[in-house]
Order: C-alpha cells, then sequence, then structure tokens
C-alpha cells in the first residue's frame, strides 16, 4: 500500500497528442486501456521501506484523465509544454553552438592495417575508420579510402591540404553543409515505409545532400500511418526552419527538395542538452507507457 498525493493532471499538446498516436502508445492509467494518449497524470508517493519520496508519469486517455481528476477533487491543469518543441529547440540550440570541426589522422596499426581517427573539438567522442588496406596499401590510398569515408560514414569534408609525416597525415574536416560548396544546395527528401527488418511498418524520411555523403534519417511513426500522414509528419520532425518544395509522389514513396535554413543564434537551453546522452527524458512528458498498473 503507498501513499500518495499531489495529484496532477494536464492535456498534452496536440502535437503530441499525434506522436503518441503514430507510435501507437496507449494510455497507461489502466489495465490493457485502448484509449488514445491526450493527457499526462501526475503523483508523488512514498515507495519502500527507507521512504523515499518519488513521483510517476503516466500518460492517460480522457476518460482515464477524467476519472482521475474527479477522484482527486482537482482541475485539469495548464497544458503540458510541447514535447516535440523543447526537444528539437535543444538539438538545434547544440547544432548552432557546437563546432563541428574535426581531425582525421590516416596511419598504421601494429600489423600494418591502414586506419583513421577522428578527433572532434569539445565533448564529440572520437571516430575510428577501419579499412581493408595492409602493408601492401600505400598512404595515398588509404587517404583516398579515408577521405571518401568521411563523406558516406560522417559527411565530413576536408577543409586543408593533408600534412604527410611518414607513415600518417592528418587533415581538417568539417561537416559538409557547413561550407561554401554545400550550404546553399537543396537537399533531397524522401518518405517511405520500411518493408524488411523488425522495423517493418516504420514510416521514415531521409534527408541527403548529395550521394557521397551519409542521409539523415528520422523515423515518423509505425501506427495508423500512410503516405499522406507521413507527409505531413516531417514538418512536424524537422527543425522548422527548413523551407520544403512540393512532394512528388511515386507509389508508396514522396520526394521532395529541401533548403535548411541559417543556423539558429546560440542559446541557453544547449545547457539542457548535457543530460540527454544518459538517456534522461527531456522532462516528465516525454515519458512512454511502460506499465499498465491502475492509478492510485
Ligand atoms: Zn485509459
Amino acid at each position: 500500500m503507498q501513499k500518495s498525493w499531489n495529484h496532477r493532471a494536464r492535456k498534452l499538446h496536440p502535437d503530441d497528442v499525434d506522436f503518441h498516436d503514430r507510435w501507437g502508445h496507449l494510455c497507461a492509467a489502466g489495465r490493457r486501456c485502448p484509449g488514445q494518449v491526450t493527457h499526462l497524470i501526475t503523483y508523488d508517493y512514498v515507495t519502500g521501506r527507507a521512504g523515499r519520496v518519488s513521483d510517476s508519469s503516466r500518460l492517460a486517455c480522457e476518460p482515464h484523465a477524467t476519472r482521475f481528476v474527479t477522484k482527486h477533487q482537482i482541475e485539469i491543469g495548464e497544458p503540458a509544454p510541447q514535447r516535440k518543441t523543447a526537444f528539437t529547440a535543444a538539438v538545434d540550440s547544440l547544432t548552432g553552438t557546437r563546432h563541428d570541426n574535426s581531425r582525421i589522422r590516416v596511419r598504421r596499426d601494429h600489423s600494418g592495417n591502414w586506419y583513421g581517427t577522428e578527433s572532434g573539438a569539445g565533448f564529440f567522442v572520437s571516430y575510428a575508420y577501419r579499412t581493408e588496406l595492409g602493408r601492401d596499401d600505400t598512404l595515398d590510398t588509404a587517404i583516398d579510402v579515408i577521405e571518401r569515408r568521411a563523406g558516406t560514414d560522417k559527411r565530413m569534408v576536408r577543409t586543408t591540404a593533408w600534412q604527410r609525416d611518414g607513415l600518417s597525415a592528418v587533415a581538417e574536416f568539417v561537416r559538409a553543409e557547413d561550407t561554401d560548396q554545400w550550404r546553399d544546395a537543396p537537399w533531397t527528401l524522401m518518405v517511405h515505409c520500411l518493408t524488411d527488418g523488425y522495423e517493418a511498418g516504420t514510416w521514415v524520411l531521409t534527408r541527403q545532400l548529395a550521394p557521397q555523403f551519409r542521409a539523415d534519417v528520422d523515423k515518423l511513426g509505425n501506427t495508423n500511418m500512410d503516405l499522406d500522414r507521413a507527409i505531413a509528419t516531417v514538418l512536424r520532425v524537422l527543425p522548422l526552419r527548413w523551407t520544403l518544395s512540393d512532394w512528388t509522389r511515386d507509389g508508396d514513396t514522396a520526394t521532395t527538395t529541401a533548403l535548411p535554413g541559417p543556423k539558429p543564434e546560440p542559446s541557453s537551453t544547449v545547457r539542457l542538452v548535457a543530460v540527454a546522452p544518459r538517456g534522461v527524458a527531456l522532462g516528465q512528458d516525454a515519458l512512454i507507457p511502460t506499465t499498465t498498473q491502475e492509478a492510485s
């Protein structure tokens, strides 16, 4: 038996209602309730022998939210802030403030295999480029292979000449979209539904600057989806600054071109992002139902 208090309930932002619907998230306030998620209900409680105070947030359908507020004699509170906007703003802020300059060094390991290491600025981790090249291959060949891989794996392009030092070489790289050559180039956007693998049935958006570069992939949803809804969802998952042309449809695929706008000014929300890599949700609104217990 647990004691609970400080019960709160609020409506979700319409975009978040849409988000939970696209991913098939159901009401977590009742046992196997098939209701569409529209509200967030929250309360504090004491748990365990130590009497630790914890809080619980659940996504709830309209009837369960109504039952919750009636039972606890509370009002539906202010609407929850939009989860997606907060997240996108944080990512945008990060993108706008971070320096993508990287240094790639090409060299051989003790068994003669050529490889590359990329070290980024700030807290971004290094990246390793493995190759099939061995003792019979030259530094020139290794440089060619790794420079191409920098584009296909990371969308990085070289900005300085390679500086050679014996059996190693180093050069500076930057994101393709941050160079004069690619900054104003249109991206190709494609929406389609995955048909293979365990994610079959998931609609995705791919964004490609050019064939030699890695494409970005955004997942759009796997429930109640069709091509129209997938297209409508693109504007929800993309940072708002993109400008899209008209879509061209071909069967269950749609394609368009798009131009990203200027990167946003640095903002203080970047501090939020420092906790995100640990898997901590940006606010309770991002909770995904994992329980079907009856809310108290
Ligand atoms: Zn429900």
